[in-house]
């Protein structure tokens, strides 16, 4: 059986990179045609086993950078030689999914392993001894502590989003877990074990912001020289100005409708819609069943197979909008999201733009809507100055604030649905801050909103079926 009338051609440029031809068959069934900027850098120095400590923005493909070396340099049959650490469930099966991808056509396996899901479930893939194991901080110390998995041949160890495993919440897992990694301990307490020493683990570090501190701390568990790679525009601050950004001015009561109108206009291929709380989350997600609008929902109350089964149906296209608390930002990885909406804007600037991070990935088109009351100006700033610059105000063509309901009180929680009606009031669409404490250069007080007019059209699962199919598996 002839291979070259069944595969699609190798990528040529991956194979200059010195990728196997077994991985470069992945690499073209995936359609990775070019290696993106991070993966040139990364994957060379990779594949001679050098320690690494790599920088690129979200969605610009760090874990085929890390996946690919491993996958290459693994040795077929030893349990557990790689251990690839992330902080969520959902990124442990991305990244899983991925490698498996990417090593199809190679005798390696990958197993993801997290908390939420059975124990003995996993087990049942542990038994085989998988090379790769893609796992969150506290299952893979239960699966060691319970002697399910060990460290023996460990080669390979990385933090993926290293910023966020080094943060204080997870630091001190990490370090039980690298302190029982042949020749990481030693290093920790000073006592470098140069040479000689025998086999020891090669670490791969990335993440798309490394502060001075995280460097510091991951480079003690590191073999220098470190390379330290950065992939061009990767410690340009925002990881999001390819994304077009806008904000809305809505107060709670009349949060939902706008987002409603804003949906009906925009009528995105694939939306995140974004709560502050879980119960949001769920008010939303019901609300728009009841109008017609095909969504689901994900947070932190949904147990993990149903966690898992909408992330698949999400990606599947088989519904375009999903409703998401922050949990959920840091591990989606859904090609081509056209919008994000964040509904209740985050008080952690950073959050935005993990959250905006979702869209416009590996280059593609995306748009974020931002909804401000009038009380979260500072909210907005902070946003702005940190990705150092002014996000337009937007209005929906024909959409009315209201004033508040009979029911209202000030109480009411950032992701208050109403469910009275209420009438129609001038509407006003002030900037909701004062200007003089905006970005530099914001010249916001003249700012004319930016009309959100597209006809409406049908939204959710009416899409035809022809145009959910364009976007990657
Ligand atoms: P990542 O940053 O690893 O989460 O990757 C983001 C998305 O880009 C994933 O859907 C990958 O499958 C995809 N991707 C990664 N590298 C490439 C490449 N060289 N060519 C095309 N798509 C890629």
């Amino acid at each position: 059986m002839s291979d070259k009338t069944e595969h699609p051609p190798v990528p040529a440029a991956f194979a200059a990179l010195g990728v196997r031809n077994s991985i470069l068959r992945g690499l073209a069934e995936a359609k990775f045609e070019t290696p993106s900027e991070i993966q040139s850098l990364l994957i060379p120095p990779a594949l001679q086993g050098v320690d690494l400590l790599g920088q690129a923005r979200t969605g610009t493909g760090k874990t085929a950078a890390f996946g690919i070396p491993i996958l290459q340099r693994a040795e077929k049959g030893l349990a557990t030689q790689a251990i690839i650490l992330v902080p969520t469930r959902e990124l442990a099966v991305q990244v899983d999914a991925e490698i498996k991808r990417i090593g199809q056509f190679t005798p390696i396996r990958s197993v993801p392993v997290y908390g939420g899901q059975k124990i003995m479930a996993q087990m049942k893939f542990l038994k085989h001894g998988p090379e790769i194991l893609v796992g969150t901080p506290g299952r893979v110390i239960d699966l060691l502590d319970r002697r399910i998995i060990n460290f023996n041949n460990v080669r390979f160890v990385v933090l993926d989003e290293v910023d966020r495993m080094l943060d204080i919440g997870f630091r001190d897992d990490i370090r039980n877990i690298l302190s029982r990694v042949k020749g990481i301990r030693s290093q920790e307490e000073g006592a470098r074990d140069e040479g000689g020493g025998g086999a020891r683990a090669q670490t791969m570090f990335v993440s798309a912001t490394i502060s001075e501190e995280i460097e510091r701390l991951a480079r003690k568990y590191m073999r220098e020289p470190v390379e330290k790679l950065i992939a061009p525009g990767a410690d340009e601050k925002p990881t999001v100005e390819e994304v077009a950004q806008y904000y809305l001015s809505a107060e709670p009561w009349d949060k939902y409708r706008m987002l409603r109108a804003l949906l009906e206009k925009e009528n995105p291929d694939l939306a995140i819609v974004f709560t502050r709380t879980k119960r949001g989350a769920e008010k939303i997600a019901k609300r728009l069943h009841a109008d017609g609008i095909e969504c689901r929902e994900i947070h932190g109350n949904l147990a993990q197979n149903k966690r898992d089964h909408v992330m698949k149906g999400f990606r599947h296209g088989k519904f375009d909008v999903l409703i998401a608390t922050d949990l959920a930002s840091r591990g989606i990885d859904v090609a081509d999201i056209s919008h994000i909406i964040n509904y209740d804007i985050p008080e952690d600037p950073e959050v935005y733009v993990h959250r905006v991070g979702r869209t416009a990935r590996m280059g593609a088109q995306g748009k974020a809507f931002t909804f401000v009351q009038k009380d979260q100006g500072d909210e907005l700033t902070k946003i702005e100055n940190l990705i150092n610059m002014v996000i337009p105000v937007a209005k929906v063509e024909g959409f009315e604030p209201r004033p508040p309901p009979a029911d209202w009180t000030d109480a009411k929680p950032g992701s208050y649905v109403p469910t009275g009606e209420a009438k129609p009031v001038v509407n006003r669409f002030e900037r909701a801050y004062s200007p003089s404490a905006g970005a530099s250069g914001s010249s916001s007080a003249a700012q004319q909103p930016v009309v959100i007019q597209a006809p409406p059209r049908t939204i959710g699962s009416k899409i035809p079926i022809n145009r959910r199919h364009k976007r990657r598996r």
